[in-house]
């Protein structure tokens, strides 16, 4: 796509600290790490988050992120990795073209996981039934 930023970064219009490269996939360091090393992996065919990729498509990009999450975790020193996909703005999903993250984590690092909610009688299974059924 012409005005997306990340083609842009595939075309080397933008320049970016390259990680890894191959025909499929484009990995290069986030402008705004949320810990020094953090990595973004990218298909090179734009597509807007990771739920307008197909199965297989997804599949592909994966294999990529194994490798390169094992990378970023020896390279940053770090003793653990986040791996995640921001799918739509309501997830804070900035950028519409997919990427993963992968963000090094250190223990005792000032960064938090989401807070944790707890369900109401009878609504967990409610959610799972929901959830099965939309599959
Ligand atoms: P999102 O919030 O869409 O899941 O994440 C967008 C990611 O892209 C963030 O980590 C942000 O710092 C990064 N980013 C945004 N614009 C650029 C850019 O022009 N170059 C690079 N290298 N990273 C970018
Ligand atoms: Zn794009």
């Amino acid at each position: 796509m012409d005005d997306c930023i990340f083609c842009k970064i595939v075309k080397g219009e933008i320049p970016s600290f390259k990680i890894y490269e191959d025909d499929e996939v484009y990995s290069f360091l986030s402008i705004g790490p949320a810990n020094f090393g953090h990595t973004l992996v990218i298909p090179k065919r734009h597509s807007e988050s990771a739920l307008s990729m197909t199965p297989d498509e997804l599949g592909e990009l994966s294999k990529r992120i194994n490798i390169i999450a094992k990378g970023v975790k020896v390279g940053s020193s770090a003793q653990g990795v986040n791996i995640s996909f921001n799918c739509g703005k309501a997830a804070g999903q900035e950028v519409f073209h997919t990427h993963a993250h992968i963000i090094p984590r250190l223990e005792n690092d000032e960064l938090t996981n989401w807070p944790e909610k707890t369900y109401a009688e009878g609504e967990a299974e409610e959610f799972a039934k929901k959830i099965r059924e939309s599959l």
